[in-house]
């Protein structure tokens, strides 16, 4: 509990996994809680975007490693997150921020809907998993902090492009959130969403996705896309001590992008 705003964003000595910290809004968490004074555990399944970011962390002092998992894999996750709490003997912090997207109608799907499920998996199932198995950790320990990045979409119809898996998914990791909260709160275990709008990553690299960025951009009324650091910076709030009374709260950063759909 804060008694007062010295030091109140300082995570010396926390220890914080961050699923797909290696690029992209997970990497700009990363970047942020290595700041901020935590130990950073990166868990995604490209080792060399991983070891990229590790280098760049170590700028900061702390201690950092990357686990390679596929989080809609139990087995896996369940050893990585092993592997984790032997190597810097307790976890304080998970962020499940790895995501996926598909685009397009859903009749036009591939017959075995893979489409449908890959998205289902990896928003939603990951997640789920990822908290299922730190959760014991943190029930034991008597303290954790779940952050779920997960998007405006799971409040919004998406336009123009056609995501119904990912806005499904994201809808369900909010919904996922609240029940865990209420469910885990006696065992002082937070959990809250951050769901961020259009996000400056290398969507303009993405084929399928450079053809919306104009659209997007108008409809924001900052008229920007926000900056990974930005999402890392609330992240690195909400694991504070600062917000020990907040979970199962839901932290929308996109410019405004739902105030006039
Ligand atoms: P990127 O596509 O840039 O990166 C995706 C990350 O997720 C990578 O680090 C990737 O790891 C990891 N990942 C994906 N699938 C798996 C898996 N099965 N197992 C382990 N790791 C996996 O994503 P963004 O940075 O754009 O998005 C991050 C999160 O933010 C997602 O949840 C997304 O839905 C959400 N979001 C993004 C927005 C945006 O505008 N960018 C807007 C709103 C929400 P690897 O590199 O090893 O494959």
């Amino acid at each position: 509990m804060i008694n007062s705003m010295q030091d109140v964003l300082n995570l010396k000595g926390k220890s914080v996994i961050i699923t797909g910290g290696n690029r992209g809004i997970g990497k700009g968490i990363s970047l942020a809680m290595a700041e901020c004074g935590a130990n950073v555990i990166i868990i995604c399944r490209d080792s060399v975007t991983a070891v990229e970011t590790i280098t760049e962390l170590k700028k900061f002092g702390g201690k950092y490693k990357y686990y390679i998992a596929d989080v809609c894999n139990l087995e896996q996750c369940k050893k990585s997150i092993n592997d984790a709490i032997r190597d810097f003997g307790k976890i304080d912090v998970l962020v499940n921020n790895a995501g996926t997207v598909r685009i397009g109608e859903v009749l036009d799907m591939d017959k075995e809907l893979r489409g449908w499920y890959d998205v289902i998996n990896t928003n939603l199932n990951g997640p789920f998993i990822m908290s299922y198995v730190i959760g014991k950790h943190f029930k034991q320990n008597k303290n954790g902090c779940i952050i779920n990045i997960s998007s405006n979409a799971a409040r919004i119809v998406n336009k123009p492009q056609k995501t119904c898996s990912y806005n499904t998914a994201k809808a369900g990791l909010d919904r996922m959130t609240k029940c865990l909260s209420y469910e885990w709160a006696p065992y002082n275990i937070r959990l809250n969403v951050i769901a961020p709008g259009c996000t400056d990553t290398d969507l303009e690299c993405k084929s399928e996705i450079r053809q919306y960025i104009k659209h997007w951009k108008a409809q924001t009324p900052t008229g920007r896309f926000a900056k990974p650091l930005e999402i890392g910076a609330l992240a690195v709030y909400l694991a504070s001590e600062a917000a020990e009374q907040i979970t199962g709260s839901v932290f929308t950063i996109d410019g405004g992008y739902m105030l006039a759909i």
